[in-house]
């Protein structure tokens, strides 16, 4: 059935201003890293994407070897895209990246190169059916490629059109100062940063938060609930089914009783919050206002409206942050 998106989709939702630029970005985004590839149901990834459209999630995060396999979860988004999503182009923030190993031969091992990057991206725009991303990431820093190369594939990405902002990922704060002027040099600003950022994974605020603040960069987080981490879902075990059970990239050696007992003094408190601790780890991943957005991921339809029933309640009392510290340690 064509799909129509939901009329009041931006009534309750939420959006942040990315950095100093133009795009607002919702505060909660989608990402495509797991739970898009060969290995799910086509329909249970239409319904999740449809039901982030519906909600006002205007942001879908890929990189090119999302999967599995490897660039699947890029093909799956287009055959979506192309059934039913087609029509909401300009209503969609798209991202993809490049920097891990791709394809076979030294040109596709990863890295920033400048034939790597720019050859990959030319791929991705083939594997989801769009004419243009509108950020294209420099994957991770590579400390064998001279970063000017690097900043200039995506000043080049952003002045072909295929893209049309420039992005990074997971750099310390001083490549990302380096990489800041080098990318203002070109006339391309920095217009993103993404990191890891949750309750258990805090670098960013000793590294980068004041970096990016300062040069007016936005911000958008990965892996908010540490991959189900910080839910109630491994409360109880490791139920069949969930990362964990794959071990694919959650160990199930990080679940050990002492991170368990601060989960679950968090799930207490989100309790007496009236929140999910889903929700409750997310609006304290966004208490801090240089955070431009969340990245989540969600493997059903109900995940996804636990974790954006989090924009209900974003505020915490300066007690309330006090008392999550004690248990959200690195
Ligand atoms: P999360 O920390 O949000 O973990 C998502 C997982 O947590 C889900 O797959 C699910 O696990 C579980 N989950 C989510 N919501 C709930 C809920 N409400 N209740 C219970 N369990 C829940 O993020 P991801 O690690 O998936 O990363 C999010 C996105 O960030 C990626 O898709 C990608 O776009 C980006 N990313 C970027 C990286 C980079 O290097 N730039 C690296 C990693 C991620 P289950 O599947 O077991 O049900």
């Amino acid at each position: 059935m064509t799909y129509l998106a939901d009329p009041t989709r931006y009534d309750a939702a939420a959006f942040r201003r990315t950095g100093r630029s133009g795009l607002l970005l919702p505060a909660i985004s989608l990402g495509l890293w797991h739970n898009f590839g060969d290995d799910k149901p086509l329909e249970t990834q239409r319904a999740i994407l449809r039901r982030a459209v519906d909600r006002g999630v205007t942001h879908i995060d890929l990189a090119n070897n999302y999967g599995p396999p490897y660039g699947s979860a890029e093909s799956n988004f287009g055959t979506i895209y192309a059934q039913d999503l087609r029509p909401y182009r300009d209503e969609l923030v798209l991202s993809t990246k490049a920097g891990y190993d791709m394809w076979p031969g030294p040109y596709g091992q990863g890295g920033g190169s400048r034939k790597y990057l720019l050859a990959s991206l030319d791929q991705s725009l083939a594997r989801m059916g769009v004419e243009y991303v509108d950020i294209f990431y420099s994957h991770r820093y590579d400390p064998d490629t001279p970063l000017e190369e690097t900043m200039g594939a995506l000043d080049t990405a952003v002045r072909s059109g295929k893209a049309l902002y420039a992005g990074i990922s997971s750099y310390s704060g001083e490549r990302t100062r380096e990489a800041v002027a080098i990318l203002r040099d070109l006339g391309t600003p920095l217009l993103i940063h993404q990191p890891s950022y949750s309750m258990l994974n805090r670098w960013i605020e000793e590294d980068l938060l004041d970096v990016l603040g300062e040069e007016g960069v936005g911000c958008i987080a990965f892996s908010p609930l540490a991959q189900g981490m910080l839910t109630n879902k491994y409360l109880d075990g490791i139920p069949e089914g969930s990362r964990a059970a794959q071990d694919k990239s959650l160990s199930p050696d990080l679940l050990t009783e002492q991170a368990l007992r601060h989960v679950r003094a968090l799930n207490d408190m989100a309790a007496a919050r009236g929140q999910s601790l889903a929700q409750m780890a997310l609006a304290w991943a966004l208490r801090d206002e240089r955070v431009t957005s969340v990245l989540i991921g969600a493997s059903s339809v109900e995940q996804l409206d636990d974790s954006l029933g989090a924009l209900d309640r974003l505020s915490f009392d300066d007690e309330e942050l006090k008392r999550i510290d004690e248990h959200a340690v690195d």
